[in-house]
């Protein structure tokens, strides 16, 4: 009897054990050596006025619910929601989509099950047709096979800016199935530090969550400042509360650069606290996702 109370104490300690180190751990440290200069990003957009973007648009193509501390390292078993989404940088009669989504398909195959969303799907591949430019904040399929998949791609070939850090990350890209030999024929966005990719648009290289993960700074004509930061947190939640993702997916599932990612979080909540006016836009968090359409920010709809 004993030897099974022995047995049954040390199962459920390392079975603790295993909770905190896979699931809790995973704060930002306290400094940074990573830097998101926004005064640098707004100068390099300061002559940009009179063709500043003038409204941004997101549309839902996903979502799923899963437990809390799946998302935010050490948050409980709390569902939240998280939604695959696409943007829309509206100038006018001339935009500029970040990111695609993914179809339902490899939606449904590779993701983690959820719902759907065809209607949302449907407004990317005919936003595709007529975008200035297509680019992304990393090479992720949730983020990338919407373009894999497009009917049109031969036609829209010209306008996908792909990062050569992303280009380069074949075994992601192979994952949203771009047709064989596709990838090869694209020269990719090649830059350091800060790069003004369009009007009131900045690029800044943010290497970690995957090799070509990058945020994107968006100024609009009325003055409003966004950060798109894709998947460097999962939820704001863990900008607030310097927490990554818990380390059974940041290490185990996603393989990621665990230490830079999460000095990338520590960079973005001093920004938060330096720059509030800046909204720092995470890609699947669906609390900020409705918020955002449901003040009205940003559209729901493309145009
Ligand atoms: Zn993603």
């Amino acid at each position: 009897m004993r030897i099974i109370i022995g047995f049954l104490v040390i199962a459920t300690l390392g079975l603790w054990g295993l909770k905190i180190y896979y699931l809790d751990l995973g704060s930002a440290p306290e400094t940074t050596a990573f830097q998101i200069d926004i005064e640098g990003m707004r100068a390099l957009v300061k002559d940009d006025k009179g063709n500043l973007p003038i409204r941004i648009n997101a549309v839902l193509v996903g979502s799923s619910e899963v437990p809390s501390t799946m998302v935010v390292a050490g948050t409980g078993f709390d569902e939240r929601r998280m939604v695959r989404v696409a943007y829309q940088i509206v100038y006018g009669s001339r935009y500029v989509l970040i990111d695609a989504g993914a179809d339902e398909a490899l939606d449904q195959k590779v993701g983690m099950g959820g719902t759907f969303y065809a209607e949302g799907y449907e407004q990317i591949q005919r936003a595709l047709d007529r975008a200035a430019a297509v680019l992304f904040t990393h090479e992720h399929w949730d983020h990338t096979a919407g373009v894999a998949r497009a009917p049109n791609l031969e036609r829209i070939y010209a306008k996908i800016h792909f990062t050569k850090a992303q280009l380069e990350n074949k075994t992601e890209l192979a994952i949203a199935e771009f047709p064989a030999g596709f990838l090869d024929r694209f020269t990719p966005i090649e830059y350091e530090g800060l790069h003004r990719f369009a009007s009131g648009m900045v690029l800044l290289g943010a290497a970690g969550h995957t090799p070509g993960s990058q945020m994107i700074y968006v100024r609009l004509s009325d003055g409003a400042e966004y950060l798109f930061v894709g998947d460097i947190v999962w939820h704001t939640d863990g900008i607030r509360l310097l927490r990554g993702r818990p380390r059974a997916i940041s290490r185990l599932l996603l393989g990621e650069e665990e230490d830079v990612v999460l000095q990338q979080v520590r960079a973005l909540h001093n920004l938060s606290d330096a720059y509030s006016d800046v909204e720092v836009v995470v890609s699947h968090d669906g609390d900020q996702f409705d918020e955002l359409t449901g003040s009205g920010r940003f559209g729901s709809r493309f145009e």
